[in-house]
């Protein structure tokens, strides 16, 4: 089946969707291109009567959207609450700010005046992933409807019914026909939206492999693209970490959703001399975890998003093995119904095994020991990746100066304070290029057009 939820606590199917047919994609796409000729000529104060509403029904409805995500990919029921309501906080960030953050600049050349003015520039395909399954469609639909863009989205094929409900949500919310619509397509489908001469732009969040495949795609067609991919992120600790700080984050950072986040700290790069203690009171933190059905309060270990996805981590770990990594604690699926993974511990970790540049989607930590603060950045940097990462010091003048040499495009300094609709988010290297949130997610996909006025008298 092409789209089809199945719920990952226990394996059951819960519902399946059809691709939608050619016709079906043209009318959606005729139905896009249609809305935007009306959409761009909003003001900004009428787009954001809807997002507004979008975010108040978010909000108030916050139990179903959550269980929803909860029972399709298997996050925790907390931790599918608070995406639901980040989710309306991005929507109402940039129904606020949208209007300040496109208004035009003036310039100040030598002769007459100028000024660079932000419009639209039409229809968007986003591809999006299952791990985050509205908070992902919110960082591309707040900021482009508000910018007067309209949306066509892709997303995963393991989460349908959350992506039909925030379709759901936006029509709910007064969006007209058109100005977001949901796509069940296949990926020979996606290529031919990506062609289709009415797309502007193709935002993609997802792996490194789909990300070769829609950039190339897109530049191919000489289409604007923005690519948030994997990351490796490193979780670098000095020798002066308050280490009781510091262990409820590194489990925080590397649990949350199930491990399953693109910003995860993924390797621990710890100094020698406080690296017995950190390992000890890190391990004795994920041993305390608590496994059980997602929807359960006191669980604090959901299971991973998928089958597959467990099948591939476990073959991850076992490649790792056989490269010569130590296994310090668990490596085995959990033996209880559903798609659950052990905590996981690696050391020894040497370049050339594959698990020194692979990215692990799940509670897989890398444990890295080094001398000294200086082979701390080199490790960090010798990633194909580049998303994130954190430094853990009480001297933050130091972890300043090292988060400003580790070449990502976001650090944070004793703490993982990961996003926030204020903040831009994304990365360089193998993680991808654009920013989404902030100030600079809207002006991804906007045009920035020069106007230059002025009686000036032609060169002779
Ligand atoms: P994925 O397999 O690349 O899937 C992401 C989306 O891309 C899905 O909608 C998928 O559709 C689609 N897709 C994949 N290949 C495609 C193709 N050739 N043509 C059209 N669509 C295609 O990624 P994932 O494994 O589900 O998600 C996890 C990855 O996303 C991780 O690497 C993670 O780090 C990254 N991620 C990055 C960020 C960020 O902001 N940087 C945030 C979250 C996740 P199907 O589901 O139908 O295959």
């Amino acid at each position: 089946m092409a789209y089809q939820s199945v719920n990952p606590n226990d394996g059951k199917v819960l519902k399946s969707f059809e691709h939608m047919s050619n016709a079906q994609l043209e009318k959606s796409l005729a139905a896009a291109e249609s809305c935007f000729q009306t959409w761009k000529h909003k003001s900004y104060a009428e787009r954001a009567i809807v997002l507004n509403r979008a975010a108040a029904l978010l909000r108030a409805h916050v139990d179903d959207f959550a269980k929803l995500a909860t029972l399709e990919m298997g996050k925790r029921m907390a931790e599918a609450r608070g995406e639901v309501a980040f989710s309306a906080d991005i929507l109402a960030y940039y129904a606020e700010h949208a209007e300040a953050f496109l208004a035009p600049v003036k310039l100040h050349p030598k002769n007459g005046e100028a000024h660079v003015e932000s419009s639209p520039t039409g229809v968007l395909f986003c591809v999006e992933p299952w791990n985050f399954p509205y908070y992902q469609l919110a960082r591309v639909a707040g900021p482009q409807l508000m910018a007067g863009n309209v949306l066509v989205v892709k997303h995963a094929a393991c989460v349908p019914q959350c992506a039909i409900a925030f379709e759901g949500l936006l029509r709910d919310a007064g969006a007209p026909v058109g100005a977001y619509t949901n796509l069940l397509i296949s990926y020979e489908q996606s290529d031919r939206v990506i062609d289709d001469p009415r797309i502007r732009g193709v935002a993609l969040t997802g792996s490194l492999a789909a990300g070769r495949s829609l950039a190339a795609r897109a530049g191919r067609n000489l289409k604007k693209s923005t690519m948030e991919l994997g990351g490796s992120d490193a979780f670098i600790v000095l020798d002066d970490a308050d280490l009781d700080l510091t262990i409820p984050w590194a489990v925080w950072g590397r649990m949350f959703n199930g491990g399953q986040t693109c910003c995860a700290a993924k390797r621990f790069i710890v100094l020698d001399s406080i690296a017995d203690q950190f390992l000890a009171k890190f391990k004795t933190a994920l041993e305390a975890l608590k496994p059980g059905d997602p929807m359960d309060e006191t669980t604090t270990h959901g299971p991973l998003s998928s089958e597959a996805a467990l099948v591939q981590l476990l073959a991850q770990v076992d490649a790792a093995v056989k490269g010569g990594a130590s296994l310090l604690m668990g490596g085995k699926r959990i033996a209880r119904p559903g798609s659950f993974m052990q905590t996981t511990i690696l050391a020894d970790i040497r370049p050339g095994n594959p698990a020194f540049r692979d990215e692990f989607f799940g509670p897989v930590v890398s444990f890295y020991r080094v001398k000294g603060e200086e082979e701390a950045i080199a490790l960090a940097n010798d990633s194909d990746f580049g998303l994130g990462g954190s430094v853990w010091t009480r001297d933050e003048a130091r972890g300043k100066r090292v988060a400003s040499r580790v070449d990502t495009g976001m650090m944070f300094v004793n703490n993982i304070d990961w996003a926030d609709a204020e903040l831009p988010f994304g990365g360089i290297k193998s993680s991808g290029y654009g920013r989404e949130l902030g100030h600079m997610g809207i002006q991804e996909f906007v045009n920035k057009k020069l106007v230059r006025t002025g009686h000036i008298a032609a060169p002779v």
